[in-house]
């Protein structure tokens, strides 16, 4: 049986940490962190993740403000509310939720947010931070994914990690992360994506799987080799036989996890990390601004 990494667990014990961080800043410095979160449009999805961030920041001790504008609103509207937050000292984090509707340029809004408030790690400067591996902000899902990998003491130096996707808030990130020469990384990385022809060929050399996709079903037993450890960042929903649905990962992990040493899974695996990582950058940048 593989070693089953528990997300809600780690999720739990971050937000324990977190919240003794918040206690302790307050304590010697009077500051409360805030986050301030900007959902554009009515995609219920977004409204429910800006909610439950909401709910996770209240757990902790960090101060949250949720402001919602109709799909209706401008660019410029946008980003005016984000050089107002830019602008206030009470307010540590800021998050725009993603995706903006299709008239706005989601690159020019997250270039509006100050770098030291870009608590998602989008903004360009944050990203070229942590491809020469300065302190930034590092995106929630691969800050995420180091912790599982730290937490559960799964040694990456000098092992092959084979990343599978590469947008610039997953894939990208984490395969420059674990290549880094630096704790939970020294790896050698493979990225796999669209172009690459047979993606079984790399991930079955792969010690550590990592795939971050979106397609149910894309990672089978014979992508994995024996002792592998798999994270699987994908959420999808699938419909079952009877109507019903629910949330699966990219990878079929029942017949993953009888060849796999350790292995995520979904639910339960990277969400809730990701969810916890948000907390952890918010109070890292009131702690950052209150020194
Ligand atoms: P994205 O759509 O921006 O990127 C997907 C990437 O997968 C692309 O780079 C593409 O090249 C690659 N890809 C697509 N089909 C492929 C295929 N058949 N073979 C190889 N590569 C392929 O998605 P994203 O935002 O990076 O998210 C990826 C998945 O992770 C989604 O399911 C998303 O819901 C999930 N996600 C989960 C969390 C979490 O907290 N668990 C956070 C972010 C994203």
């Amino acid at each position: 049986m593989p070693t089953i990494i528990d997300g809600n667990a780690l999720a739990a014990q971050v937000r324990e940490e977190v919240a003794l961080d918040v206690a302790a800043l307050m304590h010697a410095t009077g500051v409360v962190p805030g986050l301030n979160l900007l959902l554009v449009g009515e995609d219920p999805a977004s409204a429910v993740y800006v909610r439950n961030k909401g709910k996770d920041c209240e757990k902790v001790g960090i101060r949250s403000t949720i402001v919602r504008m109709t799909a209706e609103a401008t660019q410029e509207q946008v980003i005016a509310q984000v050089m107002e937050w830019n602008a206030d000292p009470a307010v540590h984090g800021i998050l725009v939720q993603l995706p903006l509707p299709k008239h706005i340029d989601e690159h020019a809004v997250i270039r509006a947010i100050d770098p030291d408030k870009d608590v998602d790690g989008f903004h360009p400067i944050n990203a070229g931070k942590l491809l020469i591996g300065l302190d930034g902000f590092i995106p929630c899902t691969p800050y995420g994914v180091l912790e599982m990998l730290r937490r559960y003491t799964i040694e990456t130096s000098g092992k092959h990690a084979v990343v599978v996707g590469r947008s610039n808030i997953v894939g990208k990130p984490l395969a420059m992360l674990l290549a880094q020469k630096r704790p939970q990384g020294n790896c050698t990385v493979t990225l796999c994506h669209t172009g690459t022809p047979d993606i079984a060929e790399y991930t079955r050399r792969a010690d550590i799987l990592i795939s971050a996709v979106g397609v149910h079903g894309l990672i089978t037993r014979d992508h994995v080799k024996q002792g592998a450890v798999v994270i699987d960042v994908g959420i999808n929903r699938i419909e079952l036989p009877d109507g019903t649905s629910r949330l699966a990962g990219d990878v079929l992990y029942d017949e993953v996890a009888e060849v796999a040493s350790a292995i995520t899974p979904v639910p339960g695996g990277v969400g809730p990390m990701t969810r916890a990582m948000l907390l952890r950058n918010t109070v890292t940048a009131a702690q950052r601004c209150s020194v």
